[in-house]
């Protein structure tokens, strides 16, 4: 890959500069004026707002139908159960997953600007592995120009699934980084022993833990407390996620408070999607506290919604919506949660603009941070791993 220079950018907003780019990362942020020796490869940024680009913590690209003709939404709509039942009904029927449809997830991913993706991905006793083979093969399909890590995700429930603890070791022995797990007390109906299985494999395969609870108020906070239990005893600190976690947006400041705690010592992260109609979350104290948050699409365009188009930018907007941010801070926070706060994420120590981090970036036509995360303008640029992969909306992979 030639030595690339990325000229006359504002990194955060702040000060023009130019990225000198090698071996796919940044190799130094420099004053702008004189092109370093060596450059074979050079981009006029034309004073753009350049951020990192986009992480998607919380994706499921193997659901969608995205590409096919439209799918009503049939169904129940009110029930977690309900929704899987139907999901496991039409799935087969309509092909999915999708091989063309993951590949076109992804594409609408980078067109807005994401680069990297954790994907949590079906493994159930209709599917098997193949979804997690079908994500591969998408990301192999786009020549690595996303990063995809993939939680295998067992969507139907684990224990009441005889099988699925099987399944999901095999996927992490496959080399899936993380395991999955599903409102353990709602679906499995047996908390102690879904989460029993689930640490007993992570431990042992020394992968991470991702799982998703819906179940809210004081259900929810006796699962999240199991899930600390858990991780502390068993040393897992920093390798366990909280997906949703609408239980800690429904408690009384108190209560809240004592799980904001036990998240942070049991080093417990947390991803959101900021969906309409859900209570906030105590953003300040997770932040006060430690606790990591990172924002997802959730599924797009698929048997669960139809609604969601992949942009990360626009979700960031809605976290700042949902839970009031309007000071340039605060807007700032909503970005630097879509990117640089992200990176641990999808297994990143260091992802930021700054040398030696992996040259994923987005340039914006933008004033400032806060006036892309309001407007969400068109991504003038996106480069992944040193890469030019999108432009003005147009894919280039
Ligand atoms: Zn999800």
């Amino acid at each position: 890959m030639p030595n690339l220079l990325i000229a006359d950018v504002r990194p955060w907003g702040g000060e023009a500069r130019d990225l000198l780019i090698a071996d796919g990362r940044i190799r130094e942020v420099r004053p702008t004026g004189t092109d370093p020796d060596g450059v074979e490869a050079r981009i006029d940024g034309r004073g753009l707002l350049a951020v990192p680009g986009f992480v998607n913590a919380h994706a499921h690209v193997d659901k969608s139908w995205w590409g096919m003709p439209w799918v009503p939404f049939g169904g129940d709509r009110g029930s977690t159960q309900g929704r899987i039942a139907h999901e496991r009904a039409v799935r087969d029927g309509l092909g999915i997953p999708s091989l063309s449809s993951t590949v076109a997830v992804l594409r609408e991913f980078l067109r807005h600007g994401t680069t990297a993706v954790r994907s949590h991905v079906d493994v159930d006793l209709g599917v098997g592995l193949r979804g997690i083979e079908t994500v591969r093969e998408a990301v192999a399909e786009l020549g690595g120009a996303i990063d995809v890590e993939i939680v295998a995700f067992p969507q139907d429930g684990v224990v009441r699934r005889p099988g699925v603890l099987e399944l999901l070791d095999r996927a992490a022995a496959a080399g899936a980084e993380h395991i999955g797990g599903l409102d353990p007390a709602s679906i499995d109906r047996d908390p102690v022993a879904q989460l029993d299985g689930l640490f007993e494999i992570a431990v042992r395969r020394d992968v991470g833990i991702d799982i998703h609870l819906h179940d809210g108020a004081e259900l929810g906070a006796f699962q999240l407390e199991l899930i600390a239990e858990r991780t502390v005893a068993a040393g897992r600190q920093g390798r366990v996620n909280i997906a949703h976690g609408f239980a800690l947006g429904d408690l009384g400041p108190g209560r809240r408070a004592e799980l904001v705690a036990r998240a942070a010592e049991a080093g417990l992260t947390w991803t959101t999607v900021a969906p309409v109609r859900t209570s906030p979350l105590p953003w300040r104290e997770m932040r006060e506290s430690d606790v990591a948050v990172g924002l997802g699409t959730d599924g797009i365009r698929d048997l669960w919604s139809p609604y969601g188009d992949g942009d990360l930018l626009a979700i960031a907007q809605t976290f700042a919506r949902l839970h009031g941010l309007v000071d340039e801070a605060e807007l700032t926070y909503a970005m630097e949660l879509a990117t640089r706060r992200a990176g641990r994420f999808v297994g990143r120590r260091e992802h930021d603009l700054v040398p030696g981090a992996r040259a994923d970036l987005v340039l914006l036509d933008a004033e400032n941070v806060p006036d892309a995360v309001v407007r969400r303008p068109v991504r003038e640029l996106v480069v992944a791993g040193g890469r030019v992969v999108a432009e003005r909306g147009e894919v280039l992979v």
